[in-house]
């Protein structure tokens, strides 16, 4: 699959989300496509944006403000979706449209207070790992309520990453809950960013509307420098 043209791959992956969708009675118009880049080049942003692509996803700060200055020409949207610093908070607010990892409080409020209004994501711990990124489920709507009262952030919902040790339908049913409780204090946080190259079917089945999608569609990653 790897191996194939990145166009192909693009529609090949377009294709099989629609028919996910369809499988459960979604429409693939509440999907976004959310094309995950880390460790590739701004090279493969420009040609995924030649190929329709708008949306697009980082997990390390430097690089991706890398990307988004070196793209500043084109119009896309960057999520960002790895660990976040508090410390480097202020800096993604500048380029990213989209926080899907906002998991504690101090970055709740550092991140508040921008120029420009920014949407997050709760990211949710599914594992007792602490290790593992995201919130603990108990902490979501205490969390929402900070985000809420936050000026210049908007709730879109939760965010996670499937266990390792796991089926991911089960893990995206207790996360599409965590959503619900969410709900109870922001009622407008209807999103829910879930589902990755290996498990994005499972995901549209659970409700996912932001799916973060890397190696189906860019092939391989380079190794991390
Ligand atoms: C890398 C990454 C993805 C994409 O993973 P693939 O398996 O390559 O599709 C999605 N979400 C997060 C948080 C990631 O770090």
């Amino acid at each position: 699959m790897t191996g194939a043209p990145l166009a192909e791959r693009v529609e090949r992956v377009g294709s099989e989300i629609s028919d996910a969708a369809r499988s459960v009675g979604r429409s693939r118009d509440e999907l976004t496509l959310v094309v995950v880049t880390k460790y590739h080049p701004a090279a493969l942003v420009r040609e995924l944006h030649g190929l329709g692509i708008r949306d697009f996803g980082e997990n390390r700060h430097q690089e991706a403000r890398e990307k988004a200055t070196e793209l500043a020409d084109l119009d896309l949207d960057w999520h960002f979706v790895g660990q976040l610093q508090t410390k480097k908070a202020r800096q993604a607010r500048e380029y990213a449209s989209v926080i899907h990892s906002v998991d504690r409080t101090e970055l709740v409020d550092r991140l508040a207070d921008g120029e420009r209004p920014l949407d997050v994501f709760l990211q949710i711990n599914l594992t007792d790992d602490p290790e593992r990124g995201g919130a603990r489920p108990e902490e979501a709507e205490s969390l929402a309520e900070r985000v809420a009262r936050a000026s210049g952030l908007r709730l879109l919902g939760v965010m996670a990453v499937a266990p390792l040790d796991e089926e991911p339908r089960p893990a995206f049913a207790r996360l599409r809950s965590i959503g619900d409780r969410v709900r109870t204090v922001v009622p407008e946080a209807r999103w829910m960013s879930a589902g990755m190259s290996n498990d994005f079917a499972e995901a549209i089945a659970e409700g996912a509307t932001h799916l973060r999608i890397g190696t189906a569609i860019t092939g391989i990653r380079p190794p991390r420098d």
